[in-house]
């Protein structure tokens, strides 16, 4: 196998377009590494960017929130302004793993696995998050909507690099958070992932509402009609109970070694319950984004 340890992001992306369909990325490693180990996947060649630290960081400005790639979990777990304003990204961070996975780990790596029940999805889709890809002498950015194609895949093609996660400015008496359900507090994946971010105005009418949900179907996806459902509308507890109710009809989830579907569509419900809760509270408590 071919091994790579470029040191910069202009280094790195040559490899990749040299290297092209037999090449791939190592961040983190906690997701490739298992891949390599314990399911005969062998990679060509194999391109570490571990040591971009130009592609490490979390920063705000009058544009917004950005996210470097190589950004771990650890990091935005810790990151004060992730705890006190985006809080759906920081419960998702505080639920991930445990603390030697969350050092190792990357924001970009779990978005590039592309898994259904990756925990940073839902919450970075309900802020309307949008992706810079890079490859050699080109750059776009994707709304995370059209990020994810099915379980495992994405847009990215081998050439291309996860850059950068963009996050607008949010309107004042914004909310939002993560709730998952799994076994075990620790080290257990999603059963399933429900993320809520709500936007409130003067009378605790819904101005604008995102849900988001994960491990219930082959991607992670957006309750749009649940969104609908709350928005205009005086966020009442009956009405948190009908999203709740909506978004489990949206989930498509299948059965498998950790849970039936059946389960996961009731808790579904249960779990937006809970977190449109959490997001109100923090919206109204005026300790959202924007504030
Ligand atoms: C014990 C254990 C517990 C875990 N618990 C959780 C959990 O609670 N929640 C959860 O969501 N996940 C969990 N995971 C999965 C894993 O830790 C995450 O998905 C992690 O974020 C992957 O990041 P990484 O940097 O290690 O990625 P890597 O393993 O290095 O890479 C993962 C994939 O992304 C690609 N990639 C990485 N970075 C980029 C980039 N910048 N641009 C393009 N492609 C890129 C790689 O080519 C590869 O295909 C767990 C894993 C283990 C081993």
């Amino acid at each position: 196998m071919e091994y790579y340890r470029p040191e910069s992001f202009a280094e790195a992306l040559p490899l990749l377009s040299e290297f092209g369909d037999s090449a791939t990325v190592i961040a983190g490693g906690t997701d490739l590494l298992v891949d390599m180990k314990f399911r005969g996947f062998r990679p060509a060649c194999l391109i570490n960017i571990n040591s971009l630290r130009d592609l490490s960081y979390v920063e705000e400005n009058g544009e917004g929130l950005r996210i470097g790639a190589l950004t771990s979990i650890q990091a935005l777990l810790k990151n004060k302004l992730l705890q006190e304003e985006y809080t759906g990204i920081a419960d998702a961070a505080r639920q991930f793993a445990s603390i030697q996975i969350r050092n190792l780990a990357t924001v970009g790596g779990n978005l590039g696995r592309a898994s259904p029940c990756g925990e940073m999805a839902p919450p970075l889709l309900t802020l309307d998050a949008t992706v810079v890809v890079a490859s050699e002498g080109k750059e776009k950015e994707v709304d995370l909507t059209d990020f994810f194609l099915g379980p495992g895949q994405s847009i990215l093609q081998p050439d291309e690099l996860l850059r950068e996660i963009r996050i607008k400015p949010l309107p004042a008496h914004t909310g939002s958070s993560y709730w998952r359900l799994s076994y075990r507090d620790v080290l257990d994946l999603a059963i399933v992932g429900v993320a809520s971010r709500v936007t409130l105005d003067g009378d605790n009418r819904v101005a604008e509402a995102r849900v988001a949900l994960g491990a219930v179907a082959p991607k992670p996806i957006r309750a749009e009609k649940t969104e609908a459902l709350l928005k205009d509308q005086l966020l009442s507890e009956d009405l948190i109970v009908e999203a709740g109710k909506m978004a489990a009809q949206e989930a498509t989830p299948i059965s498998d070694q950790r849970s039936s579907a059946k389960y996961r569509t009731n808790m579904t419900a249960v779990l937006t319950k809970r977190s449109l809760r959490s997001a109100a509270a923090a919206a109204a408590k005026g300790e959202g984004e924007g504030e």
